[in-house]
């Protein structure tokens, strides 16, 4: 499906709930309205939307949420997206800490792979951002286990002023094969009164202490990240500063809301209530005009470098990242 500007879209993100059992600090304050169970799209609404995607051309599907795994039967769905026509990979993002129940059915599901999230590896530090304990060990044992399950892992770090001095020891996953990158922390949702860490700051940092560490062309997955490899590591280290090095021109992704709302890109609010249609009633062919529509009408780019044309307010735990 290509958009005015040419880009080629096949990559959806589903975020299949809103609810988390976290509270990261950027991403999902204390107290935050929740979607009523009723206005988050059923998961067989969520495989018809799907299925009209891929016959746009969509191939790869993101399961995110909120927490993905906070909603039952998660397992269910990834088995059920595999067995979509023109569906090639289907992955999800968690924070890992309920992956302990849920690693064996989903590797049974098919998962191609798993993006985890941790921002540290310093217990105190994490409790401070998650608002939860014993998350860095529960990581720790999640990414051990999919592993052994044969599921890659990537893992996911948002840079925050306060993990300055410390990406090192996360980056460290990457000397046991764990591909590792840092997300510049975005202004969106309560994450605009966040204070992030410059990549260029923490890629010197990483330099200290692997001084070889270069830039290279490798494509892990469907996502924009700049990788670094170094001979002490197995495992390439990304960095993903949609911010600082806007990345728009080759942007080929589309997110769905849990209300079914279609998002084009993350800084606007405009976009197609997909949900409304399904409701009222609306044969494939509307859904498919609406869908393209919105798509073609792609933004050329965000605008995160002047905030006051932004006109997207949900929280990032609503739209998933
Ligand atoms: N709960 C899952 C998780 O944490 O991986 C999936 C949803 S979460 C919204 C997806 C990703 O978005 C996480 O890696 C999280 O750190 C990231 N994220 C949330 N708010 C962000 C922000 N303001 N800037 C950059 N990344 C953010
Ligand atoms: Fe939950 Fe993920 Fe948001 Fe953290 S980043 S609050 S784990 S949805």
């Amino acid at each position: 499906m290509l958009d005015k500007f040419g880009r080629n879209i096949n990559y959806l993100r589903l975020s299949i709930t809103d609810r988390c059992n976290l509270r990261c600090k950027y991403c999902m304050p204390d107290g935050c309205d929740m979607v009523a169970h009723e206005d988050i799209l059923s998961y067989e609404e969520f495989l018809r939307l799907t299925r009209l995607f891929t016959s746009l051309g969509v191939e790869h599907v993101r399961v995110t949420g909120g927490e993905p795994l906070a909603r039952k039967g998660a397992a269910g769905f990834v088995r059920a997206l595999k067995a979509l026509p023109g569906v090639k990979k289907v992955s999800m993002t968690t924070n890992g800490t309920l992956l302990e129940k849920y690693a064996a059915a989903l590797a049974e599901a098919g998962l191609d792979s798993v993006n985890i999230s941790l921002d540290t590896t310093d217990p105190a530090l994490a409790r401070e951002i998650t608002g939860s304990d014993g998350v860095v060990d529960a990581v720790r044992g999640s990414i051990a286990l999919m592993r052994s399950l044969g599921v890659p892992v990537k893992l996911n770090a948002v840079l925050l002023a306060e993990t300055a001095g410390t990406v090192t020891e996360l980056a460290r996953f990457a000397e046991e094969g764990v591909p590792v990158r840092f997300i510049e922390l975005m202004p969106m949702g309560v994450g605009r009164f966040e204070r992030g860490y410059d990549p260029d700051a923490a890629l010197a940092e990483l330099k200290r202490v692997w001084p070889d560490l270069h830039a290279v062309d490798a494509r892990i997955g469907s996502g924009p990240a700049q990788y670094y490899a170094s001979a002490a590591l197995k495992a390439p280290i990304g960095f993903i500063d949609a911010v600082s090095h806007r990345f728009c021109s080759s942007c080929n992704r589309v997110r769905l809301t849990s209300r079914g709302f279609l998002k084009p890109c993350l800084c606007f609010d405009e976009g197609a209530d997909l949900r409304a249609l399904l409701r009222s009633g609306a044969a494939d062919a509307e859904i498919l005009g609406e869908i393209e529509k919105c798509v073609f009408n792609k933004p050329r780019q965000h605008c995160f470098d002047s905030p006051q044309d932004m006109t997207e307010s949900r929280l990032m735990s609503q739209i998933g990242g």
